[in-house]
């Protein structure tokens, strides 16, 4: 199939952003020859962006661990015996010390992560007092502090937070193998919230987690049918921690990850799509394919929540060679 096959494929055609994306029109992208997906990803992707930028945000744990949850890729719940010691909500200071590290090392946006099922109202109004003061830095605020209620997300909204990040994981079908304190209709509620109060959206998921390519289907399928398309998709490539019941997965070819990104791409052309946990084992040459595919945001630092994260220089080290600078 051609680019100029149908109407359907034909770059007009694919770069109109459409919320009726069905499974079998997902399916046959993930399905097309490497080099043509990829050339439709670009070629999108030029519509929307400039292909030589990419956006940096880092991540920091504000408070790390101990949470209720039973997410089964995650270190940070307290059912897991991973290392991972539950600590406190950071005081002020310290977050905000972190903040200007990131600004100073290149970061225009902040995010804050909670090991929270929810938050609680007393955390929530020190989290605002954070969203406040790191935005008074001059850097864009996003935080991930678990469910929300509509209150809740009115309140940091008017705090000063820019992104929400509530990820859908995975597909419908697939979430309950995952996750079974919760269920997929308490993340769409959240998204609506958030939604509702006027906060960007950073909503994406996990591949690798012992996925059908069909679940990854079905989640695109998700994400690309919300009302509005998240500002930013984050694609994470599971980080197999040792102590998660997800310690032994076998790895996810890397190829199968590019597409998933290019597919993310074309079916979302003006959202972020955001390359993130699990660049660490990922070569370099996969990372180019994969902003080749149209990611065009990376977490930058050395600490993505608690897994690692390439450090810095080598970031730094790969972005020249690449030819990519920093989007303002
Ligand atoms: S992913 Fe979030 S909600 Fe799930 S266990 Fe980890 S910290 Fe808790």
């Amino acid at each position: 199939m051609s680019l100029a096959a149908d109407d359907s494929s034909t770059l007009s055609g694919l770069c109109r952003v459409r919320h009726d994306w069905t499974r079998a029109e997902i399916g046959a992208l993930f399905d097309l020859p490497f080099p043509e997906l990829l050339f439709r990803a670009q070629s999108i992707h030029r519509q929307y962006f400039d292909p030589a930028e990419v956006q940096i945000s880092t991540l920091l744990s504000i408070k790390t661990g101990g949470c209720p949850e039973d997410c089964a890729y995650c270190p940070q719940s307290a059912r897991y015996n991973t290392g991972v010691n539950a600590e406190k909500l950071m005081a002020l200071d310290a977050v905000l010390a972190e903040a200007r590290a990131a600004k100073s090392a290149g970061a225009s946006r902040f995010c804050m992560g909670a090991a929270w099922r929810s938050p609680k109202d007393r955390d929530l109004e020190q989290v605002c007092a954070m969203v406040g003061a790191v935005k008074g830095l001059g850097l864009e605020t996003c935080a991930t502090l678990g469910m929300l209620s509509a209150a809740q997300a009115h309140a940091l909204k008017r705090a000063g937070l820019d992104y929400y990040n509530h990820n859908l994981d995975t597909s419908p079908e697939f979430y309950g193998e995952i996750i079974t304190t919760r269920v997929y209709r308490d993340r769409l509620e959240t998204l609506e919230h958030v939604r509702d109060a006027g906060i960007n959206v950073c909503c994406g998921g996990i591949v690798g987690m012992g996925e059908s390519r069909a679940d990854r289907i079905g989640m695109i399928a998700t994400l690309a049918a919300l009302p509005v398309h998240p500002e930013s998709v984050p694609i994470n490539m599971l980080v197999r921690v040792a102590g998660t019941p997800l310690a032994d997965q076998p790895p996810l070819d890397p190829f199968e990850f590019v597409r998933t990104i290019a597919v993310a791409r074309i079916t979302m052309p003006r959202s972020m799509v955001r390359l993130s946990a699990g660049r660490e084992e990922m070569s370099e040459q996969t990372q180019a394919l994969c902003f080749l595919a149209g990611a065009n945001s990376i977490f930058y630092g050395p600490k993505l929540l608690t897994t690692a994260n390439p450090e810095r220089d080598r970031d730094r080290v790969l972005l020249d060679k690449l030819g990519l600078s920093r989007m303002q």
